[in-house]
């Protein structure tokens, strides 16, 4: 059997036992796991009153990406990240954009086993800055994204996370000095879609962004906006006001068009018209820094001194074309950005 069919088994963290079964406590579903069986996730094991990771040193995909991809817009401008991903998922999203390693089991992939001293490796031949864990859930995969990130500041480079944010307060807390940004998705702001669509719940995705933010970890939002599911005005507000109230004016905020896929194929693309307006909502609540993603956004991929009004940095996509500024403040006036570079 091959290390890909077998897994790799590496005890997991944050687990309980209750009798017989264990209790996973790394994401809010809590799964209470019965020996041999697995979490809703998949890829955690329980055996003999352990609970395994089996997906430890075990990477999906290693591409090298501009980190405006993620979408990572005021965390090192302009740069490369070697992003990482492993396979498995802790919601179950019936838009995925990247089911075939979402939604793959052990033995279904061919998955590279790597070390954390290899992923810095190729974190130097890449010419990266950074390090991310994106394509599936981080989260997830908590016993080697920590270790691995770990081992990747010690060498010098920074790291990110794009999540669901489907996390407990305990292992985000973790993450503080191992993770330097986050791109959170918010993919709706009722609890409806997310136990319709998503089959989680809103409120822990919410106070995760709120104590990533708190905790001192960069932090962009990613809200998908998807006809007729969440794309309300009111809708729309309502998450503006809690970025603003909980959150702050200076967080970064991407919307995103939405394109059929997976089991969401009967709903269409996200109008332009839609984004925009959505764009407008935002802009009028105070947000400083809005953007507009997967859609030709004109200069609205573009970032705009909140003071002054000078276009800092100038996006052609996820290209970074000039910039005009004094290390991370606008190159004008000398506003702070919320960027880090
Ligand atoms: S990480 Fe996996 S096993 Fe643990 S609670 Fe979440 S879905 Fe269940």
């Amino acid at each position: 059997m091959s290390t890909s069919e077998q897994g790799s088994d590496n005890e997991a963290r944050f687990y309980s036992r209750e009798g017989d079964r264990v209790r996973c406590s790394l994401c809010p579903h809590s799964c209470l796991i019965a020996d041999g069986k697995r979490g809703l996730c998949s890829v955690r094991e329980a055996r003999d009153g352990k609970l395994f990771s089996l997906i430890y040193g075990l990477a999906s995909s290693v591409h090298p990406d501009p980190i405006e991809k993620k979408p990572l817009f005021h965390f090192l401008p302009g740069t490369t990240a070697l992003s990482f991903g492993s396979i498995g998922c802790n919601l179950f999203c019936m838009h995925c954009q990247n089911f075939e390693i979402s939604r793959a089991r052990l033995g279904d992939l061919d998955l590279l086993p790597i070390t954390p001293g290899d992923v810095v490796q190729m974190a130097k031949s890449a010419h990266a800055k950074s390090i991310s864990w994106t394509y599936n859930e981080p989260t997830i995969w908590h016993e080697f994204t920590t270790v691995a990130s770990k081992a990747a500041h010690d060498s010098g480079f920074r790291t990110s996370y794009v999540t669901n944010g489907y996390i407990q307060e305990e292992p985000l807390r973790e993450l503080k000095g191992l993770i330097d940004a986050m791109n959170i998705d918010v993919k709706a702001f009722r609890d409806e879609f997310y136990k319709t669509i998503c089959g989680g719940r809103l409120a822990p995705v919410l106070r995760a962004c709120e104590l990533a933010h708190e905790l001192g970890i960069h932090v962009e939002l990613t809200y998908l906006v998807i006809p007729e599911h969440n794309d309300s005005e009111k809708e729309i507000a309502e998450f503006c006001r809690w970025v603003v109230d909980k959150l702050a004016v200076d967080v970064p905020v991407h919307f995103s068009a939405f394109h059929p896929d997976y089991k969401l194929t009967n709903v269409p693309s996200t109008p332009g018209k839609t984004l925009s307006v959505a764009h407008g909502i935002a802009k009028g609540a105070g947000l400083e820094f809005v953007y507009l993603g997967n859609i030709f956004a004109g200069e609205r991929d573009d970032t705009f001194c909140p003071k002054c009004g000078t276009r800092v940095i100038d996006r052609d996509g996820f290209w970074v074309r000039s910039t005009n500024l004094n290390g991370d403040k606008c190159g004008k006036c000398g506003a702070s950005l919320n960027l880090q570079t």
